[in-house]
């Protein structure tokens, strides 16, 4: 058990990032510290391996003073995983997977063999073993984070932000991969994040942080939103409540019919195709591939000059998902597709926050 006992933090400068924090972190559970921005959470977190040095109180693991530890040995102890997942750019991924392990004196091929069984735990495929970090997609990265931390087996994880960076898809995706590794893992993890939806998702118990890391509450999900502390507590769950319970739920919304160019086209198509500045590129089974900019594509259009990045919802999907494709694509129109993946068309965000709304109004 991690146990923070009147832990603070102040800075020469007069700010105090935390005042006064009391609780303890269950193990085998997750943990979730959620706040505010500038709440102290990232403070509160690297307090607990001393990357931060607490100016009051103490923490205390399985109750031993971390004060009286050594700060490296403990660091090492600890898996930390942060937003980018903060790789080093100039190694493979067995060989940042590989990296604590390594330093704490296990043998080359006892590290990559570890470092290749991670991967697909975390659900990489093997053959990325030997790219580097840039290489990767952003989703990926993280789950290359999650291995690395995990590397060394170490009974504590803590997670600062790692799944922010990433769009909501990929997001749920690493979501759902991380709570399957820890059903079988059963670490103590500590995982901050900003996002109250993350943190119901994630904890097992959530202490909700106001500013200076003053613990508004500390309970599990379900308490936290049925019965609510205070008003801060209150205000802060049911930020966006209408919303997110309807984010779960799929409602028609208008698809318009989006006009589309194939792999291969020239300069001057895409130029008569886009609307806004902006066409959508598919493939022969009408499979939507990424938007191309005309002034960006030399000749034809080929699938470098495509713009990734913005996701795809299935019309069958919850209006979450649509608003996040439309929200997410360069164009500002959200890609609907079919089960088969095929392109319906093109919904705006405008459109979806309008069938929203229209859902709401009908059940209250
Ligand atoms: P969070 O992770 O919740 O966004 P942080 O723990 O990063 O918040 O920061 C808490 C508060 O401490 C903020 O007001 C921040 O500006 C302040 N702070 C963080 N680091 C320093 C520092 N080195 N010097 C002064 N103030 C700092
Ligand atoms: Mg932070």
């Amino acid at each position: 058990m991690i146990r923070f006992e009147s832990v603070g933090k102040s800075y020469p400068d007069g700010t105090v990032a935390v005042g006064d924090l009391s609780l303890d972190v269950p193990d085998g559970q997750i943990t979730v510290f959620v706040g505010p921005s500038g709440c102290g959470k990232t403070t509160s977190l690297r307090m607990i391996n001393r990357m931060i040095e607490p100016t009051s109180g103490r923490i205390t693991v399985d109750d031993r003073d971390t004060a009286t530890m050594d700060a490296a040995t403990l660091r090492r102890s600890m898996g930390y995983v942060i937003q980018h997942a903060g790789l080093f750019p100039h190694r493979t991924i067995k060989a940042n997977i590989a990296t604590v392990p390594l330093l704490l004196g296990w043998d080359r091929r006892r590290a990559e063999r570890r470092a290749l069984e991670l991967m697909e735990q975390v659900g990489l495929p093997a053959h990325l073993a030997k790219r580097y970090p840039a290489q990767l997609s952003g989703g990926q990265q993280q789950r290359v984070g999650v291995a690395r931390a995990l590397a060394a087996d170490p009974p504590i994880m803590l997670m600062d932000e790692p799944f922010s960076a990433v769009d909501p898809i990929v997001r749920e995706q690493l979501q759902d991969a991380f709570l399957r590794l820890q059903a079988e893992l059963g670490k103590t993890i500590v995982f901050v994040t900003h996002d109250i939806d993350e943190a119901i998702k994630l904890g097992d118990q959530v202490a909700v942080l106001q500013v200076r890391g003053e613990l508004a509450q500390l309970a599990p999900p379900a308490t936290l939103l049925a019965e609510p502390a205070d008003e801060f507590v209150a205000d802060f769950v049911g930020k966006d409540r209408g919303y997110r319970t309807l984010s779960f739920r799929s409602a028609p919304y208008p698809v318009a019919e989006e006009p589309t160019v194939p792999v291969g086209a020239s300069t001057d198509l895409v130029r008569r195709t886009a609307v806004g500045g902006w066409a959508l590129v598919t493939d022969d089974e009408r499979r939507p591939l990424g938007w191309v900019d005309p002034d960006k594509v030399d000749g034809t259009v080929s699938t470098r000059s495509l713009h990734r990045g913005g996701t795809v919802a299935s019309v069958t999907g919850t209006l979450r998902e649509a608003l996040d494709a439309a929200l997410s694509s360069p164009s500002g129109r959200g890609v609907i597709v079919d089960d088969t993946g095929a392109l319906l068309g093109t919904v705006q965000a405008r459109e979806v926050v309008d069938a929203i709304t229209a859902t709401a109004r009908r059940e209250t």
